[in-house]
């Protein structure tokens, strides 16, 4: 990397930092820190964070991203909802949106909605100063394209242009990623993944189970960029199907929406549950978040149900951490919602399966970040891309 580069992510990295600070994180000659710095305060990408007139030692002072100097629009979608944020160059939220995705009224209202959405998000902007538009989405993502594949949750949803669309409408520079590494990516950028170079992230929730991981600090995405399917792992080859057509695969054996379907069955089949209360005997009422609300009022099937759910979770976390060794695994903020049910029966399970000497070098730690992680995610990510082309 030049060396102008290396001076400006090891602030983006660790800002504040003193020229001095500099000069101790990177190995760089004060003189040549100097010149850089001036040059990227001249361009805009730092500013000078406590000048202080009187002083005559500019080498102490600090040093951090402009945050103006330019805004990212990301955006993250599912069956349910569109999330949306605008974050200024320090990753710093200044809109934030959310929005029904109207799913079953099919394809063209998904694409309307998402469109009005970055409508909304861009409205006040001014058009030089965005630097790109990102979309995080579930389900196959052929990224070099700018296509969905498909996605098994929305309906025809095949072989979606959405990059083309977007960039139609909008002319600004688009890019489609996939859930799980914007996920870690935001992690890695924002929240508990800040300066750790080996991360894992473990997506759990209604589209599905995914990781998103990094290793020596830098995304790993595969051939297709596909990897990371860990919903589709196989835990029990003769187990149930899965909607990928295989057998056992985690996905069908932990998903919230294995969770709904396992409740729906034992109460068809007569067991006696809170559940069956709660949603007023209507089988199609029953959803993951009334099983863990009557898990928390000590309902027998919805406990055992997230039991065995985390059994299986922490089983395919800890293949995860005895293949690949990683300082840290960060919890989708989904895990946090349903902390006190969910995310202890997983970290026993995690523990039984893994080595010990790998064990006692993970740490396992809940998303600090809200629904908005996508999103956020895919902005730190078109922040990463235009910090490269300084
Ligand atoms: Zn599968």
């Amino acid at each position: 990397m030049e060396n102008k580069k290396v001076v400006l992510n090891v602030i983006k990295e660790h800002q504040p930092l003193s020229r001095t600070q500099i000069r101790q994180l990177t190995g760089i000659r004060m003189a040549t820190i100097g010149k850089y710095v001036q040059e990227l305060i001249q361009e805009g990408w730092i500013v000078e964070e406590n000048r202080n007139p009187d002083s005559q030692r500019p080498r102490n002072t600090m040093l951090g991203i402009n945050p103006e100097k330019g805004f990212s629009v990301g955006l993250e979608f599912n069956p349910e909802w569109i999330i949306g944020v605008v974050t200024d160059m320090k990753g710093n939220i200044r809109k934030k949106i959310k929005r029904d995705t109207d799913s079953n009224k099919g394809k063209d209202v998904v694409i309307t909605n998402l469109l009005s959405a970055i409508k909304e998000l861009t409205l006040g902007l001014e058009q030089k100063k965005i630097l790109g538009i990102g979309v995080s989405a579930h389900g196959l993502i052929d990224t070099e394209k700018g296509i969905c594949v498909f996605y098994t949750q929305l309906k025809d949803w095949k072989n979606v242009p959405l990059r083309k669309i977007i960039n139609q409408k909008f002319r600004l520079p688009v890019i489609l990623e996939s859930t799980a590494p914007m996920r870690v990516f935001a992690e890695k950028s924002l929240g508990v993944g800040k300066g750790v170079s080996n991360l894992v992230f473990i997506e759990y929730g209604p589209a599905g189970i995914g990781a998103g991981m990094i290793f020596d600090g830098q995304l790993f995405k595969g051939t297709t960029e596909n990897a990371g399917e860990l919903g589709h792992t196989v835990l029990e080859p003769d187990g149930p199907i899965c909607n990928c057509g295989m057998r056992g695969c985690l996905e069908a054996l932990a998903s919230t929406q294995v969770l709904v379907t396992q409740a729906r069955r034992s109460l068809a089949e007569g067991t006696n549950s809170l559940i069956r209360e709660l949603s007023g005997e209507k089988p199609e009422n029953v959803t993951a978040e009334l099983i863990f609300a009557a898990a928390r009022r000590g309902d027998n099937l919805s406990l055992s149900l997230i039991d065995n759910a985390a059994r299986y979770l922490g089983m395919g976390i800890a293949n995860l951490i005895n293949l690949l060794n990683p300082e840290m695994v960060v919890l989708d903020p989904q895990f946090a919602k349903v902390q006190d049910l969910l995310f202890s029966p997983t970290k026993r399970a995690i523990t039984r399966h893994t080595l010990q000497r790998l064990m006692e070098n993970v740490k396992i730690e809940l998303s600090s970040l809200g629904e908005e992680i996508g999103a956020l995610g895919v902005c730190a990510y078109l922040i990463e891309k235009e910090i490269r082309l300084c």
